[in-house]
């Protein structure tokens, strides 16, 4: 796929007319990793020409989007909207050089073309009026008319790529008229931009989505024309919903941005793009080493891939469990401050989310579990007058009575519970849901020698206490 005196080239070029959505964020990924695979050089470039929709709240979307994903670029951002003098020089090169030309049909006479040739049964198509060729003679320059710049297409022959994902395509040159490279004003097109732009850059690999297939024939045609040399391309298809439909926001968050806000972390979001549309065997955890250590371009898909919300859930729930407690500390502490936690003189975060963690697909999840550390308990009240009867309080007593010498620590809580238990003539529930009820709050606990620990005996102490009031 690349040779060992071609440095690789990949870029990502998103137009931030929008949030960084998981389609964008996934090519993105994709050129990175290629680029990284074979020390090769990633670009990040801004394609900001559509002035009336490109926000710079979007390229901040990009740029944040692209840092918590830590898909960092090499070189750049470059921003097209700096380079209009570099499109200018190659523009007025290519009208030196004759493979651009003036054309100053008006858009009435072009719409009215269209017309004339819809109702014969053609493709609409530029007629090629202002083409200059061998022998012909041209209209005469309209007064008062700004021309735009027409890249003179070839009239014959093919133009054929392999493509990297889909294979062989072709296009025949009669299927494409003369493109517009420059408008009225003299501002140049988006085609002819990412054209000159690739070709500057040295862009080896273009990895970009299949919306864009139909722009490819015309970026070789013109790159051809400026002498530069082709890079290979690779479009890969669209992220489907589950019901099989475009990626949209009906299906729930699709720009990445919404994700960390959710309490996904990034090495999840990054495992499960890197399997959307390429595998590695039957590999589904790894880890970014790993991927750029596989990542190639003969196993992307061609078929479109379905997101699956519970699998990045799960793949989420994995890397929660595998990272540092102290760095989780980090993204639950402002959530539980948001939520009013009293954090002051509690139980270590750490320890509790090192407790709570292993059944959350979510920092958020994390977050709600280990909220019964942080606030006064308020459990429901018909849960208290089924759990804490009149038989069992003199058994919590009791409890609350060598609560008061016990040593502090589940090691020693566990056996002390079944003396408890033993004396009572109970069975672990009896005992166990009215503690979690009075201490947390709440029915569901991990076990509940290691919740009284973390508690601490003031607190379960003052919570019976209370509770048997
Ligand atoms: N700016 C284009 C987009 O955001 C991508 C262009 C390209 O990758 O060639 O869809």
């Amino acid at each position: 796929m690349t040779t060992a005196n071609t440095p690789v080239r990949t870029r990502f070029a998103p137009s931030p007319t929008g949030y960084l959505h998981l389609g964008g964020a996934r090519t993105a990924l994709f050129s990175w990793a290629y680029a990284h695979r074979f020390g090769g050089t990633f670009v990040l470039r801004i394609e900001d020409t559509d002035v009336e929709r490109s926000t710079p709240e979007a390229v901040q979307a990009i740029i944040d989007g692209m840092q918590w994903l830590g898909l960092h670029h090499d070189e750049g951002p470059f921003y097209q909207m700096k380079r209009m003098d570099r499109y200018r020089e190659v523009l007025a090169q290519m009208l030196a050089q004759g493979t651009a030309y003036y054309c100053y049909s008006s858009p009435e006479e072009v719409e009215a073309m269209r017309e004339r040739q819809r109702a014969a049964g053609d493709k609409p198509r530029y007629d090629g009026t202002w083409r200059p060729e061998a022998g012909k003679t041209l209209p005469a320059i309209p007064a008062d008319r700004k021309p735009v710049v027409r890249f003179k297409n070839p009239l014959d022959g093919d133009v054929t790529w392999d493509d990297v994902v889909k294979g062989t395509i072709t296009i025949s040159n009669r299927e494409m008229d003369d493109l517009v490279i420059a408008r009225p004003d003299g501002t140049p097109t988006y085609n002819f931009c990412v054209v000159v732009d690739d070709w500057d850059m040295k862009i080896t690999h273009v990895i970009r989505g299949d919306d864009h297939v139909n722009n490819t024939p015309r970026q070789i045609n013109i790159l051809k024309a400026l002498g530069g040399t082709l890079p290979l391309y690779g479009h890969v298809p669209m992220i489907l919903g589950a019901d099989g439909e475009k990626l949209s926001k009906r299906h729930g968050a699709v720009s990445v941005m919404d994700y960390p806000a959710q309490g996904y972390l990034p090495e999840a979001m990054l495992n499960y793009l890197a399997r959307l549309g390429w595998s590695h065997g039957d590999e589904e955890v790894f880890s970014m080493e790993q991927f750029c250590g596989w990542f190639d371009l003969d196993h992307l898909s061609k078929s479109p891939a379905q997101f699956n919300q519970e699998k990045l859930a799960w793949l989420n729930n994995h890397y929660i469990k595998l990272a540092d407690n102290a760095r989780l500390e980090k993204l639950v502490r402002p959530l539980l401050e948001k939520e009013g936690a009293q954090l002051d003189g509690a139980p270590s975060l750490e320890l509790t989310i090192g407790l709570l963690k292993e059944r959350a697909n979510t920092v958020n999840d994390i977050a709600a579990a280990v909220m019964m550390f942080y606030r006064q308990p308020a459990p429901d009240a018909a849960l208290l007058a089924q759990h804490v009867t009149d038989a069992i309080k003199p058994v919590l007593q009791d409890f609350a009575a060598r609560c008061a010498t016990v040593e502090w620590k589940k090691d020693a809580l566990a056996p002390m519970i079944k003396e408890v238990l033993a004396e009572h003539k109970l069975k672990m529930p009896q005992l166990a849901m009215p503690l979690r009820l009075l201490v947390a709050g709440q029915l569901q606990t991990p076990a509940i020698d290691v919740v009284l620990e973390l508690f601490g005996r003031e607190v379960v102490l003052e919570r019976l206490k209370k509770g048997l009031a």
